[in-house]
């Protein structure tokens, strides 16, 4: 591609590092952007500038949070002993979407992969382990995606808390899941949050 300008093409580059965006998409929003207002840009940048800098992850359950305690931790509404156990963010945007489920979540930050080099000391597991180790929890539920990593990691993390007198379960498998929490319509999602599993019943037999 040749640019008749440097600061053009120093934008379209650094755009194009997104996920699923190529050089021409880069370079259509870059123009696109051009034939705004400046402030819409300055808006943007701002926008993206303050979200790298000032957003935090909850101390409790690692979720992506303004403040120190996500609102999801500090409602004291909700059941603070189920704990769901969820790969990232959008597992947890989908499973709120639901409305089906009142406990708390904890946001592992992905799976265990061996292949792309992630350990269980990469992800949130330790801190887990602790919550269901002081005994103010009652019931795990594993809502990670029915792929190898995501047996894996649930098969790891129940290895070190079956001894704790919890119920461990799993959202019903059998129903879409895949590897994209997200996309599982909400009606769906939100059965198969109600009817989980015994997390025991889903890899024996
Ligand atoms: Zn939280």
């Amino acid at each position: 591609m040749e640019f008749s300008s440097k600061l053009l093409e120093k934008a379209v580059n650094e755009m194009a590092q997104l996920p699923g965006i190529g050089k021409r998409t880069s370079l259509r929003l870059v123009l696109h952007l051009l034939k705004q207002p400046k402030e819409h840009t300055g808006f943007l940048v701002q926008a993206l500038t303050s979200m790298r800098e000032e957003v935090k992850f909850c101390v409790s359950c690692h979720n992506i949070s303004d403040v120190a305690v996500c609102e999801i931790c500090s409602n004291t509404k909700r059941d603070h002993q189920i704990i769901c156990v969820v790969e990232d963010i959008r597992d947890v945007m989908a499973i709120e979407n639901t409305g089906q489920f009142r406990g708390i979540y904890h946001v592992l930050g992905g799976k265990i992969s061996p292949i792309d080099g992630v350990g269980p000391s990469q992800l949130n597991i330790n801190s887990l382990v602790e919550k269901v180790k002081t005994g103010n929890v009652s019931e795990i539920i594993f809502a990670l995606s029915s792929t190898m990593e995501g047996d894996t990691t649930n098969f790891y993390i129940f290895k070190q808390i079956q001894d704790c007198d919890i119920i461990t379960s799993t959202i019903a498998r059998g129903i879409s899941v895949g590897d994209e929490l997200e996309y599982a319509d909400e009606v769906t999602l939100g059965r198969s949050i109600l009817q989980r599993v015994p997390f025991e019943k889903s890899f024996k037999g």
